[in-house]
């Protein structure tokens, strides 16, 4: 089709994304009768929320005693003193409100036996500031994420939100200002595309965990939306800050909740030892994961591996008994009985640390907007976009972020950002005149990938990048391994320009998807792989053996990759909370 007859259909809002971020953000803005589209890659109860199996925190103190202060001292501490402290309060406060109104939406959380929302204790979690194990992640058994992103679809099909299920979305649309208004689609079956043109746009596109070759990620997890924005001129913060799940199942990266830790579950090497009281004498296996995760990879460095290769530890569950098991973690039994062979209730499970959450993402504020430093001032405001969820970087989580704390900041900063958009469209009520060259560029870039035949595969050129990231920006960093993973990336990206899509008119749609997933990949790879080289310190999920310590008086800021000229910049963390005092950096002991 031309680019002259591609249909053009007008919104008051687009969001590119139907995980918990883009559906509850979708789903304020249906209820205020805005006229509202959802654009995704996948049918949208297969957006990777529905994976999230442990719970979501907020200080409900429905077993153990709580406040929002504490959950917020928590997060702050987890983060390694980079969170920003204004958006840590307002989350933190937001929780409780948040958890009750899903439960409304039809969220079958577990329950205590007086009725009250079960809650189970999560890594880094602290009654009285640092104090002994609080309790504060609401779940629904090990099926949480499963129960939100359904209940949140039921909501909005109710509602009468648009979708746009299995269309992908290329890039963002501008006017000759650089505003955003809207972006440029096209059916996966069918091919069709489609111009959506908007008010306003959110990107709720999810994390990057593709970049890995081992990983507790789907396929669709490929950065899109992060490389839309880089793309768009615009940075991405603390890219660095990857983080590594400890326990995901050694060699293959599927992920067994936090919450088997939580339930009573407990890690040990080949000589039987609870190896987590070597590293964190007082939360031992509740320790943050930036903690567990370099714990287990030092046990296996130092030769205290399992099994013939000795290349992984073992988190023991059989002494809770198979009741506790089947009742709280019935998802986990079945996830190792089917690709392990492995009784959880009999056996121990073989784990290693795997990729899992990117902590970096598009800045924005606490209202979702989009914020960009110019010159002489900290930030400026993108009129008209919008980040939420893993995508964006508000940042709750800074260098590490909490088990828990991600299902809470989708659902509360997808709400926030929709109530921003439902206050920004009363101002805006028509529709600005598009840059027509914006939507050349998306159409070529969608068309480059009519290219088949002979070349690089597409398909090896993603093993490779897989590769190179895990080699190269693990868990452990140096100046050298760092800059090495610079090079590879820089010579994929390179490589990649000569790369064909499979000839295979069936799966040409998908084989064009994949290639445009993989150009994704390597723009975010190379913002965390440039970040990190960036960052001399150690801080949460980024170890450096070359510098081992946080460094407060250089570092305690957020790094902004540009992807034109690699190009780097950095952004001080609003330390100041919105209504009470600071939380100044302290040493991190668990
Ligand atoms: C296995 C696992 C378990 C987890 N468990 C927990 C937990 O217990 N508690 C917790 O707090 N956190 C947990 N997390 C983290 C949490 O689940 C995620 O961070 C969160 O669900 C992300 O939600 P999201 O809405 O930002 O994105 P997602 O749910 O990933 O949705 C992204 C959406 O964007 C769409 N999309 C992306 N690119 C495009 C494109 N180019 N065009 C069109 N559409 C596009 C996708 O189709 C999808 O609809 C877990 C993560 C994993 C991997």
């Amino acid at each position: 089709m031309s680019i002259q007859n591609i249909p053009r259909r007008r919104f008051d809002a687009l969001i590119i994304g139907a995980g918990g971020g883009g559906l509850r953000a979708a789903l304020q803005l249906a209820e205020a009768d805005a006229n509202v589209a959802v654009v995704s890659k996948v049918f949208p109860t297969r957006s990777h929320t529905v994976a999230a199996q442990g719970g979501m925190n907020a200080a409900l103190a429905n077993v153990l005693p709580d406040n929002w202060h504490w959950h917020m001292f928590d997060t702050v501490k987890g983060s390694d003193y980079l969170g920003d402290q204004d958006a840590i309060e307002y989350m933190c406060r937001a929780a409780p409100k948040v958890v009750y109104e899903m439960e409304h939406f039809g969220v079958p959380f577990s329950r205590l036996d007086n009725g009250k929302i079960y809650q189970r204790p999560f890594g880094g979690q602290s009654q009285n500031f640092g104090g002994e194990q609080a309790a504060r992640t609401c779940a629904a058994a090990d099926r949480t994420g499963h129960a939100i992103l359904h209940s949140l679809y039921q909501q909005n099909i109710r509602a009468k939100t648009n979708f746009f299920d299995e269309y992908f979305a290329v890039d963002l649309l501008k006017d000759d200002e650089g505003n955003v208004l809207g972006a440029f689609v096209f059916n996966i079956h069918t091919g069709e595309e489609l111009i959506i043109e908007a008010k306003t746009t959110l990107l709720a596109t999810g994390g990057a965990g593709q970049l890995y070759r081992t990983t507790t990620n789907a396929l669709i997890n490929t950065g899109d939306g992060m490389a839309m924005a880089l793309r768009a001129g615009l940075p991405l913060q603390d890219m660095e800050f990857f983080q590594f799940h400890p326990t995901g199942i050694a060699g293959r990266g599927m992920l067994i909740t936090e919450g088997a830790r939580g339930e009573g579950g407990y890690l040990v090497n080949a000589k039987g030892e609870r190896l987590m009281e070597r590293y964190a004498p007082k939360a031992k296996d509740l320790a943050s994961r930036d903690v567990v995760s370099r714990a287990i990879y030092t046990e296996v460095k130092e030769g205290r591996g399992c099994g013939p290769e000795k290349d992984h530890v073992m988190l023991k569950l059989d002494h809770l008994g198979v009741d506790v098991i089947q009742k709280r973690l019935p998802g986990i039994r079945q996830t190792c009985i089917t690709f392990l062979g492995i009784d959880p209730a009999e056996h121990p499970i073989p784990i290693y640390p795997t990729a899992h959450y990117t902590m970096g993402g598009i800045p924005t504020d606490r209202y979702g907007r989009v914020v960009t430093p110019v010159k002489d001032t900290p930030e400026e405001v993108v009129n008209g976009l919008y980040a939420a969820g893993e995508c964006a970087c508000v940042s709750v989580h800074g260098a590490n972020r909490l088990g828990g704390n991600s299902i809470l900041d989708i659902l509360v900063f997808g709400r926030a950002a929709a109530n921003h958009i439902i206050d920004y469209l009363k101002d805006v009520r028509y529709h600005k005149p598009m840059d027509e060259n914006s939507v050349t560029q998306a159409y070529e870039r969608l068309h480059r990938w009519d290219r088949t035949g002979e070349g690089e595969s597409v398909e090896q050129l993603r093993k490779e990048l897989k590769r190179a990231m895990e080699d190269n920006c693990g868990v452990f960093r140096t100046q050298e391994i760092l800059d090495n993973g610079i090079k590879a990336v820089q010579q994929l990206q390179e490589r990649m320009k000569d790369a064909r899509i499979r000839d295979h008119s069936a799966l040409f749609n998908t084989a064009r998807v994949e290639a445009l997933e993989l150009e994704n990949l390597m723009d975010v790879a190379m913002a965390t792989v440039y970040s990190a080289g960036a960052r001399h310190e150690s801080r949460g999920a980024h170890s450096r053996i070359d510098f081992p310590d946080r460094d407060d008086m250089q570092w305690m800021k957020h790094t902004l990759f540009f992807k034109e000229g690699n190009k780097l910049d950095f952004k001080p963390v609003r330390t100041k909370p919105l209504s009470v005092a600071s939380f100044p950096p302290k040493a991190r002991v668990y």
